[in-house]
């Protein structure tokens, strides 16, 4: 028969923390620290194996119980007492305790084994009759509640009315003979919602109480955890069953939780907060101040630290705090209780800690010689980095949100609420911090969206332009917030019922649930702090990716590269022409008649061009630039047909009338433009597209060169599916490029790839790569045609996809690694075996995705390409790649 009950207790343990898949998180540690000579009060914790036996049969597997009731009788005797009976009656903490701690789990029972026979063997043991009705009245209310589903209002509700017939403020203010009463109110209530009394053996309690943790594996709230979690059904919880100790006992008696380092700023002092005279979550239940346990961390005078209220005991706290710490080489999140003077532990766990905080926890036990690198980079997690990086709420600021959207740009921001871009960019000139709020945005609004502190969208998706900019420019952004309603005309939007104004302050909080707050709220600057900046170096020591970053100007390439970029993996060439001095000309050459006035117009472009590429090759001196021909559907460089002033000018610019003009656009209008005239299928039909760009290109890395910038171009034809696409281009490219390194008399190296973003080029690699050098994986465009959901478009149903969990993620926020990854690793192999050098990339929003990364570094591409705000994300995701690997292989 399997061993299902270990105890703990008195320095001895049948468990160790390494045990967690059996014993759970919370009785693992407990034995760790049993068997460490920490005071801990015995117990027994039943394994996850017992529960998972249970959760197949639907009862206690044969011969639990009789384990149960040896470990209790063990119990017993090292306590000296007996359970259900006097003179001196044990009782017991039921918890719940998974290996992965998870909401929806069965809370804590305490003071089980209490019945109308054992409270008065206790009150003749302690005579202290109060302190026994109100543990009493406690495990009522617990265990109707947790254990029974009597729903905790019902007793609350009974508590409130008695305090007010007795004209009372707190709990502790009710006498032995209110306690009575509020007993005798529970039981009543007890029996009228279940048609049972409350339970007067013990062991009936206990039984019911170990059934109801395991019925709890699967609760709804536990069920939906783990599914969103990718946590395996089959772990199951374990149960600990431990001797109660009495912190509401007297005023020598109190219980606390603590740290055993700052979870703030991570230093390295203890830091907690105890309650005189309380048990269980009192500390954090609000009901009364709980005060500062060292004087380190005390403020005012009106707090009574522990160290001076009882400074043995303090002293006795303080040394277990150093033990736990050195032996976990983790911040470490504790819970003690204090009993008549004597000190009891009842949790550790490893604490949750702020960004800034983990950071310097890791590089301290790393510093000490008490954790590995490895151990070091994967105690911090990726989405940490993001918030070292921008401005934050600070976090002592009380708030409540008004409503929530898709957490899409980082950090938070505060600024007054406009609704254009036009009115944002007038605002930020008189130095007004401005919030843009618009339904969505659109290439019009990004002057606006630059001069904003924050976005935020009512409609869209973490890929819609809102996001994919805000992102861009590292701006604070949340989208699609279904509770934002924009009245244009008025001025005025509707956020979940609250009304603001134009000029109204509003708070965006991203963080990882995206909160819309009404006011101005507190911020607190990035900490871009020395041991960041060790950390991150660190993890570029442990990966193998390469890092580069994606970038259409000279200033986000610097930026990248102080980062820590190490290249650009895609700049872009069409955004250049948005710019206002250049429309006209890039409109020119689209509205020419013939390939000769093209080409007059395309030589207007060139300089423009050449100039661009030069600045951008100058911030990425020594590293390699790819850059991508010209890709978007030609009429998105045009004004709409009802945008009268707009053709009215241009109009006049060709020389043409406003209907002749409307005609051409007309022309060039396409029904689904995304799958259009565009990318490589512009450069087959006109061909002196990609003859300029290539002579811009070249001839300024050229140029650089002569400047004795080390210049290494690679230049990239977007969207090709068919080998041809990508053969006939190259050719030209190749030409133009050999000539003008020719004509400039300069030794130059450059590559010619292609994007792989259509399933055909995926499919067919092989042919692909005999003639491309590098491959970089769009994986934006290669998701929207793999699953056939238009990006843009997939606000309206992608929401309902993720609740009625038809998908897992959004394929297009987390690569989808059993479908378009399949895609992605064929094509390398493929690849690489028709070109065995072949550069590997990803360049699309995935590259700056951990998961993604994570795969990335799997199938063995060179590198993963981001925006610039997301380097230091991949930098450290890339490293925790590497060494789940070397993991793993162990
Ligand atoms: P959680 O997982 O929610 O932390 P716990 O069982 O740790 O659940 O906590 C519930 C509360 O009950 C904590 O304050 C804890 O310290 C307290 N508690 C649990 N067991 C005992 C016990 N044997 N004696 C006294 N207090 C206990
Ligand atoms: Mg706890
Ligand atoms: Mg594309």
């Amino acid at each position: 028969m399997p061993k299902y009950v270990y105890f703990f207790g008195g320095g001895k343990a049948e468990g160790d923390a390494k045990m967690k898949m059996e014993l759970g998180g919370k009785g693992a540690n407990l034995a760790e620290m049993s068997s460490l000579g920490i005071p801990v009060p015995p117990g027994l914790t039943i394994s996850t194996t017992a529960c998972k036996e249970y959760q197949k049969s639907g009862g206690f597997p044969a011969g639990l119980m009789e384990e149960v009731r040896e470990h209790v009788a063990r119990v017993e005797k090292a306590m000296e007492r007996s359970f259900g009976a006097g003179p001196k009656p044990l009782l017991f903490s039921v918890r719940s305790g998974a290996p992965i701690s998870m909401p929806g789990m069965m809370d804590t029972v305490l003071n089980l084994g209490l019945t109308d026979e054992t409270i008065k063997a206790l009150v003749e043991e302690t005579g202290n009759e109060r302190f026994v009705l109100d543990s009493y009245r406690r495990l009522i209310h617990m265990f109707g509640d947790v254990v029974m589903g009597v729903s905790k209002e019902h007793f609350e509700a009974i508590l409130t009315a008695l305090k007010v017939e007795k004209g009372v403020e707190f709990d502790t203010d009710l006498s032995a003979a209110d306690l009575r009463e509020l007993i005798d109110r529970y039981k009543k209530l007890y029996k009228e919602k279940l048609g049972e009394d409350f339970p007067q053996d013990s062991w009936l309690q206990l039984k019911k109480g170990i059934r109801a943790v395991f019925d709890s594996w699967n609760t709804p709230r536990a069920v939906t955890y783990r599914k969103l979690n990718n946590i395996t059904e089959e772990m199951g919880t374990a149960v600990n069953v431990q001797t109660m100790v009495y912190g509401n006992l007297d005023d020598n008696s109190a219980t606390g939780v603590a740290f055993t380092r700052h979870p703030a700023t991570g230093e390295n002092v203890f830091y907690g907060e105890y309650l005189v005279n309380a048990q269980g979550e009192d500390v954090v239940a609000g009901i009364r101040t709980p005060q500062p346990v060292n004087l380190i961390n005390k403020v005012d005078d009106s707090q009574q630290t522990l160290e001076e209220l009882m400074p043995e005991v303090y002293g006795e706290l303080a040394a277990i705090r150093d033990k736990l710490d050195e032996h976990y080489a983790d911040m470490q999140d504790i819970e003690f209780t204090i009993q008549d003077g004597r000190l009891f532990m009842l949790q550790t766990r490893s604490g949750k800690r702020t960004a800034n905080a983990a950071v310097k926890i890791a590089m301290d036990y790393l510093d000490h010689g008490k954790i590995s690198e490895e151990v070091a980079l994967m105690r911090v997690e990726t989405t940490f980095i993001d918030q070292l990086l921008h401005p934050q709420l600070d976090p002592s600021a009380e708030y409540e949100a008004v409503a929530t959207g898709l957490p899409a740009g980082p950090g938070a921001a505060v600024g007054r609420a406009v609704f254009d871009a036009a009115t944002a960019e007038k605002w930020d000139a008189k130095k007004e911090k401005v919030i843009l709020v618009r339904n969505e945005t659109t290439p019009d609004d990004i002057g606006g969206m630059n001069a904003s502190q924050g976005i935020l969208t009512a409609l869209g998706g973490m890929t819609s332009h809102a996001a994919l900019v805000a992102r861009g420019m590292g701006k604070t952004c949340i989208v699609g917030c279904g509770h934002l309603k924009i009245d244009f005309k008025a001025r005025k939007a509707d956020i979940n019922g609250h009304e603001i104004a134009e000029g109204d302050w509003i708070t965006l909080a991203v963080g990882n649930k995206g909160e819309v707050i009404i006011g101005k709220l507190p911020l607190v600057d990035p900490q871009f702090s020395g041991e960041f900046g060790r950390f991150l170096e660190l993890a570029d020591k442990h990966r193998r990716l390469k890092i580069r970053t994606n970038a259409d100007t000279p200033e986000d390439s610097r930026k990248a590269r102080s980062f820590g970029a190490e290249g650009i993996g895609l700049t872009r060439t069409e955004h250049m022409f948005f710019e206002e001095d250049r429309i006209p000309r890039m409109q020119a050459m689209i509205l020419a008649e013939d390939e000769t006035a093209r080409r007059k117009a395309l030589d207007k472009l060139l300089p423009l061009q050449q100039g661009d590429f030069e600045g951008i090759f100058e911030a990425m001196d020594g590293l390699p630039v790819t850059i991508r021909l010209l890709d978007p559907p030609l009429h998105e460089f045009l004004p709409h047909l009802d945008e009268e002033e707009k053709i009215a000018a241009l109009a006049k610019d060709m020389d043409l009338s406003p209907e002749q003009l409307k005609k051409k656009i007309a022309e060039l209008h396409e029904l689904n433009p995304m799958l259009g005239h565009r990318g490589c299928r512009l450069s087959i039909t006109f061909p002196e597209i990609a003859e300029m760009q290539t002579a811009a290109i070249i001839g300024a890395a050229c140029e650089c060169r002569k400047r004795g910038i080390e210049a290494i171009p690679e230049i990239m034809v977007p969207l090709i599916g068919h080998v041809n696409e990508f053969s006939y281009l190259e050719e030209i490219i190749r030409r133009v490029a050999d000539e003008t390194i020719k004509q400039q008399g300069i030794e130059l190296h450059y590559l010619v790839g292609t994007m792989i973003e259509i399933p055909r080029a995926a499919l067919t690699a092989d042919k692909v790569a005999e003639f491309a050098e590098f491959f970089s994986f769009g994986t934006n465009d290669l998701t929207q045609m793999a699953f056939g959901f238009s990006r843009d478009d997939i606000g309206s149903f992608l929401p309902e996809y993720l609740e009625k969990n038809v998908l897992p993620k959004d394929p297009f926020q987390t690569l989808d690694q059993n479908g378009v990854g399949i895609l992605v690793d064929m094509a390398c192999r493929k690849g690489r075996e028709a070109r065995p050098d072949l550069k590997l990339g990803i360049c699309g929003e995935h590259g700056g995705d951990p998961d993604s990364i994570d795969f990335c570094h799997r199938v063995g591409l060179n590198y993963v390409s981001c925006s610039p705000f997301r380097v230091p994300i991949a930098r450290l995701a890339a490293a925790q790649a590497a060494i789940r690997e070397k993991n793993a292989k162990k």
